[in-house]
């Protein structure tokens, strides 16, 4: 392990990739996390008020869910977001006691909880929110990527995966190594247009999200850009006489 591996040195990136066309937002994701995490080397995850009026507690992956657009030309978005695990990650040179870290031989940022002293440094120079102070054990913490799961020997080679990924039920989360150019998700960013979060901050997040392809009443193809989030026609539909609509 190491805290000074940087996007220039890493040979190995695991990421997530994550289809935007297909996520149904099930939440299968969510739960799954919390289960295997909350059971395995990263847990137990606080989990307060369950079944109260104002229930919290710590999940290392969250959907968020929204509407974009205007009346009636609007779509629901399902966006689930964890750790994205930055190549120049911010949440690591704050830490005053080391404690958090990116590993050099696979990309993956952690926190050692024995080191955490639960300051909170890295949760605000996070710029995505992926980070959260555990309530009961007051250490910090966030996606692992499963990592005490893909290396797992005695889990069948199939169930060497995220459990977010063996959970989705449609098949929206990619899994695998973002600096390996034959690899899945490096497939589907090439070809589909993969793109980071907020690319402004400079972290180079390792997750990248495929942007969706909406099909119009029409049944024309119509796409959603990458950075402002507007719903813009194919190029081979620019003469298209339907107006362009705002996200
Ligand atoms: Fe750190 Fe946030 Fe990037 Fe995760 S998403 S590596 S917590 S800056
Ligand atoms: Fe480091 Fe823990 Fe403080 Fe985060 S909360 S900066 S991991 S000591
Ligand atoms: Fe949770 Fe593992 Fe998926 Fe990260 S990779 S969101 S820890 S299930």
């Amino acid at each position: 392990m190491s805290i000074a591996a940087t996007s220039e040195t890493l040979a190995r990136q695991l990421a997530l990739v994550i289809d935007l066309n297909v996520c149904v937002g099930c939440h299968a994701c969510v739960t799954s996390c919390k289960e295997w995490n909350t059971a395995g080397a990263a847990g137990p995850l606080a989990d307060l008020n369950a079944y109260e009026a104002e229930p919290s507690g710590t999940f290392f992956n969250r959907v968020q869910t929204y509407e974009a657009g205007t009346f009636p030309a609007t779509q629901t978005i399902h966006f689930p977001k964890s750790c994205l695990h930055c190549e120049d990650p911010p949440c690591v040179p704050v830490c005053p006691t080391g404690a958090s870290y990116k590993r050099a031989e696979d990309g993956i940022v952690l926190v050692d909880y024995d080191k955490c002293i639960g300051c909170s440094y890295c949760s605000w120079a996070c710029p995505y929110g992926a980070r959260e102070l555990d309530a009961e054990r007051k250490v910090m913490t966030k996606c692992t990527l499963c990592v005490d799961r893909i290396y797992d020997e005695l889990l069948p080679p199939q169930d060497r995966k995220p459990a977010c990924v063996k959970a989705c039920p449609t098949g929206a989360r990619l899994f695998g190594d973002i600096k390996d150019a034959n690899s899945e998700v490096s497939k589907a960013i090439r070809e589909r247009g993969g793109y980071q979060l907020m690319p402004e901050w400079e972290t180079q997040p390792a997750n990248h999200y495929l942007p969706r392809e909406v099909v119009s009443v029409s049944g024309r193809k119509m796409g959603m850009t990458a950075n402002t989030g507007q719903r813009q026609l194919h190029a081979d539909d620019a003469n298209s006489p339907e107006p362009v609509v705002q996200a």
